[in-house]
């Protein structure tokens, strides 16, 4: 499925998606890093697994994460830095859900500086807490391979059971609904001021995240040849 109308060309910079968690930035970024053949990058999906893992990181991490909370920079920083710094990363990235606070985007930029990259694009899926809190709260991920499905809007054939794999679905700690409210609140705490800080350096686009999974697929595709536009390359 080809959702980025452009020609495949290297990529050579950072793709942020920054989003309050139930936008669709998941997708959307999945989709982006396997049409340029590029990583994707989820924090969230790293400290996650981190956690299962029973990591050191992990074991100070699980209770933030229980509590809704956001991890402190430091631990998400040095994360990340380790990632970079593997060689997959040279032709370019997506980052799903980070940078996450001023700080995060600050030092980013400093590191993208200092490996060569050219200033990222940065978009913002705009979505309202009612919808975002409908869309998560049904939100049951499969604890094999990951798939994540909906109770109401992608429903497993089976209840309870990945299509995939056939592995038992679980609601993550951070999707219950109580947990769901306090991520939002938090979201618009911390992240909200990334998207001021990224406007004022004209690199931020804007999406309807509200839209049909096509739809902002779509947009997003007008985007990447605006963006190409601006520099000649994407
Ligand atoms: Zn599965």
């Amino acid at each position: 499925m080809s959702m980025v109308s452009v020609a495949r060309m290297p990529l050579n910079r950072a793709l942020i998606f920054l989003g309050p968690p139930g936008a669709g930035k998941g997708t959307q970024s999945k989709r982006v890093a396997q049409r340029y053949g590029v990583p994707h990058l989820s924090t969230g999906d790293m400290l996650r697994d981190a956690i299962g893992r029973g990591t050191p990181l992990g074991q100070i991490v699980r209770p933030i994460m229980e509590r809704g909370d956001l991890v402190p920079d430091d631990l998400v920083m040095k994360m990340v830095e380790e990632r970079l710094s593997e060689p997959d990363f040279s032709k370019g990235f997506v980052f799903d859900g980070f940078p996450r606070t001023l700080p995060q985007a600050e030092q980013l930029d400093r590191i993208l500086e200092r490996k060569g990259f050219g200033k990222p694009v940065v978009i913002d899926f705009q979505v309202d807490d009612g919808e975002l809190l409908r869309r998560l709260s049904g939100r049951w991920t499969c604890s094999v391979g990951g798939e994540i499905y909906n109770v109401n809007d992608a429903p497993p054939k089976v209840p309870g059971v990945c299509d995939a794999d056939g592995g038992a679905l679980v609601q993550r700690p951070d999707d219950r609904p109580e947990v769901v409210k306090e991520r939002l609140a938090a979201y618009q705490r911390q992240t909200k001021p990334l998207a001021d800080y990224y406007r004022r350096q004209g690199l931020l686009d804007t999406v309807n995240a509200a839209a049909s999974v096509e739809d902002v697929g779509r947009a997003l595709g007008e985007i990447f040849r605006r963006a190409e536009g601006r520099d000649g390359h994407l």
